[in-house]
């Protein structure tokens, strides 16, 4: 769209885009604009949309398919009317005059699913297909088991600690709220007050360099994180859900974490690309418990087990690039290529990733865990019940870890309802 100038535009001819995303509508609407072309999207009333069309206000005119199609009389909401409209795309161009061109751009997609757009879109057997490789060479990739207790991301709280407000922007996709709060909850207790920036002595001149991003987070929230990420903000570390993976454009993502991989590789790799966008050295690191691999689909499930042995971009990406290889020098590919990585004589001279190594911590942690009956839950309520009103008057102190597990007596143990 970047490179469609304002004489190119002519003013018989209205070029219609279909897409998904408010976000992406709004966004490409004003860069139009901005290079002088008249670009517009479609408003919630048929009126307004009505004006926009008929005064010849709109060379490029955006709208959702649902918008598109509103009149189909459909009472489904969210994804289910995206899913029924965007079915019906090939319908729209039915309204069209024969040999309209139409374009047809998507992130990541396999074969089938590549012929399953073609279908929608009513493109015939012989349309033209221009697939570029997903693979990002800058990116590097990490698989490793995480552990429950996190210390799994300590080498990220090392880094916000040490490197502040100048911490590289860090993304870290979960797949389910309760993981979410639980990394959150485990950020801030271990950073404390390393967690905030200050630039003055008022509440309000201290920002949080860890903040969240999900369907319910508040719009308020939402915008500082994406503010920081588009800029140069202070919200350095973002725990998101996939929401904020789509439609947005942060330049300069150097780590994105998942803490259990995407349902679907496509998805999985669409997130991973939010890291290196400005073209540096970025990194996708993919911690999972046993427990997060149980939902996902059966390529992703093949591709952790086979990237445990093998190289991981190869196993993340041979599903969209058959030609795929593994990056040279082997230590700037993945952690597995990187074990066998020769690129000095006989050896490699660099070192492995802390977060290589994170997986490892896990087999000296050993967490004694008993069943507790109702006479002990009753007891440990009541004690905590006790110094939770002691701690009142004093600094907010977390008496539960984010487990579950509590600090009581010599030894942490895990509580099982
Ligand atoms: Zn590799
Ligand atoms: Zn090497």
């Amino acid at each position: 769209m970047n490179r469609l100038e304002s004489d190119q535009c002519d003013d018989n001819n209205v070029v219609i885009v279909v897409s998904p995303l408010e976000y992406i509508r709004v966004q490409q609407v004003e860069r139009l604009k901005r290079i002088g072309v008249r670009a517009a999207f479609l408003g919630n009333s048929l009126s307004e949309t009505h004006g926009l069309c008929s005064e010849g206000f709109a060379q490029v005119l955006y709208g959702s398919a649902e918008q598109w199609l509103s009149d189909m009389g459909t009472s489904r909401k969210g994804q289910a009317a995206f899913r029924e409209a965007f079915s019906r795309v090939s319908e729209l161009r039915s309204f069209l005059p024969g040999g309209t061109p139409a374009l047809a751009l998507t992130a990541t997609a396999g074969e089938d699913m590549r012929k399953r757009l073609a279908k929608f879109i009513g493109f015939p057997g012989e349309h033209f297909r221009i697939i570029v490789s997903p693979n990002k060479n800058n990116i590097r990739f990490t698989i490793i088991k995480a552990d429950k207790h996190l210390n799994c991301l300590n080498w990220l709280v090392e880094m916000i600690r040490d490197k502040k407000e100048h911490t590289p922007f860090t993304l870290i996709f979960c797949q389910v709220v309760n993981d979410i709060v639980f990394i959150m909850s485990y950020l801030l207790m271990q950073l404390g007050s390393s967690n905030f920036y200050v630039r003055g002595n008022t509440p309000e001149q201290q920002s949080s360099l860890v903040g969240v991003y999900y369907s319910q987070t508040p719009q308020s929230l939402k915008d500082t994180v994406t503010t920081s990420f588009e800029g140069d903000g202070c919200t350095r570390v973002a725990i998101a859900s996939s929401s904020l993976s789509m439609g947005v454009d942060f330049p300069n993502v150097k780590y994105v974490i998942h803490f259990g991989p995407s349902k679907s590789l496509s998805s999985q790799l669409q997130e991973a690309g939010r890291a290196g966008r400005d073209g540096s050295e970025a990194f996708n690191i993919i911690m999972y418990l046993r427990k997060h691999i149980r939902n996902c689909e059966k390529q992703v499930k093949h591709a952790i087990k086979s990237g445990e042995k093998s190289c991981v971009r190869q196993a993340l990406l041979s599903h969209f690039d058959k030609d795929i290889q593994p990056n040279v020098p082997l230590h700037a590919c993945c952690n597995t290529c990187h074990m066998i990585c020769k690129c000095h004589g006989d050896m490699c001279n660099v070192p492995l990733f802390k977060f290589d190594n994170a997986s490892i911590e896990e087999d000296i942690q050993v967490t004694p865990i008993r069943t507790l009956s109702e006479d002990d839950k009753k007891c440990l309520k009541n004690a905590l019940e006790e110094l939770q009103g002691s701690l009142r008057s004093q600094s907010p102190v977390a008496v539960l870890n984010c487990d579950g597990s509590h600090l009581f007596g010599l030894d942490t143990y895990t509580i099982q309802t």
